[in-house]
């Protein structure tokens, strides 16, 4: 850790994930000490490529504005870079190494051949008009299509990069590459996307909850949830909760959460898509809306319920928030997210021996999506909805298989982080070995 710190100066988040996995790792390596002679932690650390570049563009009112973009090609042993693009004003290098770096175990993960990858830029989209993002989409891509492609690098969508983004990253791709390929995943219906992808993250999270709630016996019947966040993973994750009978009280943005007691319904599910992906509002206006509780400033972690589903972003819980959550009466906490409970929150989880399943196994079923895209442009045809919702529900239910694999204590306790970190580990550093000096 003292080498990586020192390597990789003001990168906090990337510090945090790394000594996640090393100390999950700590034992394991103890035991197989052929990973130690083969120095895959050092490596794995190290990505293989990363790409820094200027993205200008000309704004509504004719000002030439300048933006940084990123591409993290971290690790390729099991298959090629995949991994979303991320627009916000805080991306930087070391937000994008923590999600390259989780990216490579959560693909692994998968049981699909994807490597890891992550990038983005800190533009912001918030305030921008379709104009000024299909510019910058555009000038984004004209520097990045010479370092991607379908059997290379596959960049897909993460916060602030949806389906409208994605459209105009591949139509650039498209003109300067002159081919049609699957070089992106989340693209449109009927221009190479799957089914179930806008799904697939919310989906497979309340997947990746049910299957923990089995082993105690539990289900998400009749049980109440927290979501944070209102964008693509916390929408589809209210949907999978309507359908399984389970009731979400909360939603958030950057701004604060409602609190709505009888539940977000889908007809009121069906107002927050409108107001999140077409009127891009406030969350605060669905509290005016339905006469609801609106806390300016907070997050919904204080408010008592029996399931927590983090949605939003990275390090959401804190320690305070977890003991809250924990003595309301919480019993499992699944992230769809990544990386939204601190070291502190997740220390808190693991010691009252609440069902935790961190985010590089609960969310998985994005990217695990996204590789299901991938396979179907390669064969040039089309599942259907089903088809490719029963392949994530398997993805997810032998996720938390490897979990339980790699997871399990002495006292039967499943600690998942443990369990994400091993089982995503073994796969990639088997190839590395495998493959030699990689
Ligand atoms: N951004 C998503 C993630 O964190 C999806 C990536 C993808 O589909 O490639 O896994």
């Amino acid at each position: 850790m003292a080498e990586l710190i020192a390597k990789n100066p003001a990168e906090p988040e990337y510090h945090q994930a790394v000594h996640e996995v090393v100390e999950s790792l700590d034992h394991f390596l103890s035991e197989h000490p052929k990973y130690k002679h083969a120095r895959i932690l050092e490596r794995i650390v190290e990505p293989e490529r990363i790409i820094i570049f200027r993205v200008p563009w000309v704004d509504d009112k004719g000002m030439m504005r300048v933006n940084r973009g990123y591409r993290i090609e971290m690790n390729s042993a099991i298959g090629p870079y995949k991994g979303g693009l991320r627009f916000h004003p805080t991306v930087n290098m070391g937000i994008l190494k923590f999600l390259a770096f989780e990216q490579v175990f959560k693909n692994s993960l998968t049981t699909l051949p994807m490597g890891g990858g992550k990038g983005g830029s800190d533009f912001d989209p918030k305030g921008k008009s379709d104009n000024e993002v299909m510019h910058f989409c555009q000038s984004f891509m004209t520097e990045l299509h010479r370092h991607i492609g379908a059997n290379t690098d596959i960049p897909a969508g993460d916060i602030g990069v949806g389906g409208r983004e994605i459209g105009y990253l591949f139509g650039q791709y498209k003109r300067i590459a002159n081919e049609f390929t699957g070089v992106l995943t989340g693209k449109g219906l009927n221009w190479g996307g799957s089914l179930i992808r806008p799904e697939a993250t919310g989906y497979g999270n309340v997947y990746f909850a049910q299957e923990m709630l089995k082993t105690r016996g539990e289900d998400i019947k009749g049980k109440t949830v927290l979501v944070s966040g209102s964008g693509n993973v916390a929408q589809f994750t209210v949907e999978k909760v309507n359908q399984l009978g389970g009731k979400v009280l909360t939603l958030s943005d950057s701004s604060g959460y409602i609190y709505d007691p009888d539940g977000i319904d889908n007809e009121k599910l069906k107002y927050v898509m409108y107001l999140k992906n077409n009127k891009r509002g406030r969350i605060k206006e669905y509290a005016d809306k339905y006469g609801v509780k609106y806390e300016e400033g907070k997050r919904p972690w204080a408010e008592k319920a029996q399931i927590a589903l983090p949605s939003a972003t990275q390090n959401e819980i804190n320690k305070e928030e977890a003991q809250l959550l924990v003595s309301n009466g919480c019993i499992c906490v699944s992230e769809g997210a990544n990386m939204p409970s601190t070291p502190e929150a997740i220390e808190v989880f693991l010691d009252k021996g609440i069902l935790y399943g961190p985010g590089k196994a609960a969310n998985a079923g994005g990217v695990a999506v996204s590789g299901l895209e991938m396979t179907q442009n390669s064969m040039r045809l089309n599942w259907t909805a089903e088809e490719v919702d029963k392949r994530l529900h398997l993805i997810m239910q032998s996720i938390h298989a490897t979990c339980c694999k790699y997871g399990r204590k002495s006292d039967d306790y499943v600690n998942y982080v443990d369990g994400a970190n091993i089982g995503g580990f073994v796969k990639v550093a088997d190839a590395m070995m495998a493959q030699g000096a990689v």
